[in-house]
């Protein structure tokens, strides 16, 4: 069968954006304990193309897409959408955006943010127009706090967080909610160490995504 529509279905519309340099079960299990809280039908992996906030990836756009896709395959409550790989020029998370809101109408969208990456989110370009456009859901991480907000980013949630899922599905964006979930210490740069030393990420991340990057030889150390 076809790989489903990733903007297909109804109700919130769950992201979660990544490098996936690669995917690992501490992006998986905290996507779908939202998922479940929130009630909605899915939640779409976005593998970024060229990220603008850190050291370009060190694996191709086309690798990380692949290992995402391999991932999901087999669970109709994960997709992948790959519009960060296909367009040209550097990813940012409101260009994203903006292309799905023309798509979407008022349709809620919801963006999965774990607490490292949210607590820097006005380092994110146009990040205060983000805010208008999505939905965020801020999920804790291990050995990184949700509360050490820059000054600048604590005002602009001001009168935004919510204690209740439920306005994720009246509204179409604007509410951010913190999630306690699984709290799994797992990296994707620790697991790319731990390839590169020539040791199994077995258990970390899903068997297809360990057969693929064994397979391309993906991370590991240059003799
Ligand atoms: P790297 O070590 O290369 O930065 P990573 O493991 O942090 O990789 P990313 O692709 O950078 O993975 O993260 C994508 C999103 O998933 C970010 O919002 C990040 O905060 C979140 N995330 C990654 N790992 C976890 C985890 N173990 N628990 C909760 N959220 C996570
Ligand atoms: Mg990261």
């Amino acid at each position: 069968t076809g790989a489903l529509d990733p903007l297909g279905g109804e109700g919130p519309l769950l992201l979660m954006g990544g490098t996936f340099d690669p995917v690992h079960y501490g992006h998986l299990r905290p996507a779908e304990e939202v998922r479940q809280r929130v009630g909605a039908e899915r939640v779409v992996l976005v593998p970024s193309g060229e990220p603008p906030h850190r050291a370009a990836p060190k694996t191709p756009a086309a690798h990380r897409l692949a290992m995402t896709r391999a991932a999901v395959a087999g669970f109709p409550t994960l997709g992948v959408l790959d519009w960060e790989v296909q367009a040209a020029g550097p990813s940012y998370t409101v260009r994203t955006l903006e292309w799905l809101r023309e798509r979407l109408g008022r349709r809620p969208i919801l963006i999965i943010i774990g607490s490292d990456a949210f607590t820097q989110l006005n380092h994110w370009h146009q990040w205060e127009r983000m805010l208008d456009l999505t939905h965020i859901a801020a999920v804790r991480r291990p050995g990184t706090s949700l509360e050490a907000l820059e000054p600048e980013l604590a005002r602009a949630l001001e009168g935004r967080w919510t204690e209740s899922p439920a306005v994720f599905h009246e509204q179409p964006a604007g509410a951010v909610m913190a999630f306690d979930v699984t709290r799994l210490d797992i990296s994707a740069t620790a697991i790319r160490e731990m390839v590169g030393a020539g040791a199994s990420p077995r258990f970390l991340l899903p068997h297809q995504v360990e057969e693929y990057l064994s397979a391309h030889g993906l991370y590991r150390q240059e003799p």
